[in-house]
């Protein structure tokens, strides 16, 4: 809970244990003479300080994390057959990493940015993965934008700053990102605490269940110390006094026992229903309303431990969407997809191919049990094993059932999307938040929309953009327009 008393007996050594005489002064060639290259103690030691740093992820960068435990309070079986899930009151240790999205890894905490919501549940059937947002829809729907997507929010090549007009054009010209927007320019686009947001899986995942059958699912963590927000100019203030608020925040009240927990929900679509559902259920740029599928309570998540080391355990914490357990799989949805392969690959060239292999990453309820071997800082843990399969030495074997259940495929291929249901458009959920909002909040949404386009230097590029909020609602449009118009002159 607390910082745990680490004290080291005895005398201070170099990295191969041999004692340090002197840790103040460098070992020179007479008194006031040049440094000699034979003070290796010195020499290793600016050696290893210029390593101490591993490339920062791209997105999500700047991050905090704590140990949890997620506990079932309601049968899930008849929809899925993942046996953390197998029975009420059992529990599963958890970590999970929060972080900002665009920021570097020394940004400020208080910011208006989705907040990663990554979640590893130490199963019995291998590590579960669930790396969501607070947010339950993105900017895209596609994978194949993301880079681009990116290379808006983050500094531009030339100016070296993130510049609106990059935000902007890349918006405006990809409508289906109206609906995140808004939600991101509302009350919860910058979270109060780590601990005062909801979390979503946001994609739709497959469960199956012993009987084979397919249940399309979404995720809700609903947070129980209730939804608290900063308004614009608070989050400027404090991003100046305490730019590390939202760590701190977490760590010190898992410190004091005020352990934060979220009510965990999830919606279950029957998977005969997709294909005649009004929308797409796998576009990433739209929820499933709860008048359609109601959230069922299913569980609960608390945090109550935080990491004693932030570097080994928050920094190199690696999280993967297709990390699955038996009875959970992914859905057709195109940004699942592209992420299925993007994060693995981030993780082996950012932390190493044996990151799986570190404490926070590995399992902790089962063992991994490969025939992968060496590469960078492999530690020997499988002795002499042998390496490959099948083998007549008694090493493991495939189970010949795979996690998730297949699906049927038709059509040709090729990368040209039509739309496949009747409301496949890509503004009527951005209306529909719009118009849930409360009069105060469509009047801080406007201000904080119009404040950054206002800050483009092409009028094209501002009319594209309020041009999709017009057409996610009239009054939306016209009061957004009216003010760009009053901030711009
Ligand atoms: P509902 O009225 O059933 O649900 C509304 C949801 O909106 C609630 O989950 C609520 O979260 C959330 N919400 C309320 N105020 C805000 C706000 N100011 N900013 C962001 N979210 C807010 O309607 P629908 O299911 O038809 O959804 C309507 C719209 O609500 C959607 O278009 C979407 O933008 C948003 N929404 C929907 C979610 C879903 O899964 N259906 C999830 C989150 C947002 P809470 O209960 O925590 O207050």
């Amino acid at each position: 809970m607390t910082q745990e008393a680490h004290v080291t007996q005895g005398p201070l050594t170099t990295e191969a244990g041999a004692p340090v005489a002197d840790n103040q002064n460098s070992e020179t060639a007479g008194v006031g003479g040049p440094v000699l290259v034979q003070d290796q103690a010195l020499l290793e030691k600016l050696a290893h300080f210029n390593r101490e740093r591993i490339p920062e992820r791209v997105v999500h960068a700047r991050g905090a994390g704590a140990y949890g435990t997620f506990t079932v309070t309601r049968d899930v079986s008849r929809w899925t057959r993942a046996k953390f899930l197998s029975e009420v009151g059992k529990q599963t240790e958890t970590f999970l990493r929060f972080s900002t999205v665009a920021g570097n890894l020394g940004s400020a905490d208080a910011v208006r940015d989705p907040r990663g919501f990554a979640l590893k549940f130490y199963t019995e059937e291998g590590n579960y993965d669930l790396v969501g947002n607070n947010t339950p829809v993105f900017f895209i729907k596609d994978a194949i934008k993301f880079p681009d997507f990116i290379h808006t929010q983050k500094r531009d090549p030339y100016t070296g700053s993130q510049e609106a007009d990059n935000v902007w054009d890349f918006w405006g010209l990809s409508p289906e990102s109206t609906h995140q927007v808004t939600w991101l320019f509302g009350d919860r686009g910058i979270p109060a605490t780590l601990r005062h947001m909801n979390g979503y899986g946001s994609h739709t995942f497959q469960w199956n269940n012993e009987a084979g059958e397919i249940f399309w699912v979404k995720y809700h963590f609903k947070t129980d110390q209730g939804i608290k927000n900063l308004t614009t100019e608070e989050a400027v203030r404090l991003s100046g006094v305490d730019p590390d608020s939202h760590q701190r925040d977490l760590r010190e009240s898992i410190e004091r026992g005020d352990f934060p927990s979220w009510t965990v929900q999830v919606q279950i679509m029957p998977a005969a229903d997709a294909a005649t559902y009004r929308f797409n259920p796998f576009d990433l740029t739209k929820v499933w309303p709860h008048a359609d599928y109601p959230p069922i309570e299913i569980g609960k998540l608390e945090l109550n431990r935080n990491p004693q080391n932030i570097f080994a355990e928050v920094e190199q914490s690696i999280f993967s969407p297709a990390h699955f357990v038996p009875g959970i799989g992914p859905s057709p949805d195109k940004m699942l997809q592209g992420r299925l392969f993007a994060y693995g690959d981030a993780h082996r060239y950012r932390v190493g191919i044996n990151a799986d292999h570190l404490p926070v990453n590995r399992p902790h309820a089962t063992e991994a049990r490969t025939n992968s071997r060496d590469g960078h800082l492999y530690d020997g843990r499988h002795q002499g094993a042998k390496n490959y399969e099948p083998n007549s030495f008694g090493g493991p074997v495939q189970t010949d059932r795979p996690l998730w259940q297949p699906l049927p495929v038709t059509g040709t291929t090729g990368s040209t999307e039509a739309p496949s249901h009747a409301e496949d458009d890509d503004f009527v959920q951005a209306g529909t938040l719009y118009r849930l909002m409360s009069e105060d909040e469509k009047g801080r949404l406007i201000d904080n929309l119009a404040g950054f386009i206002s800050q483009v230097s092409r009028d094209d590029i501002a009319e594209r953009a309020i041009d999709n909020f017009r057409q996610a609602d009239g009054d939306f449009g016209k009061r957004l327009e009216a003010a760009v118009q009053a901030l711009r002159g």
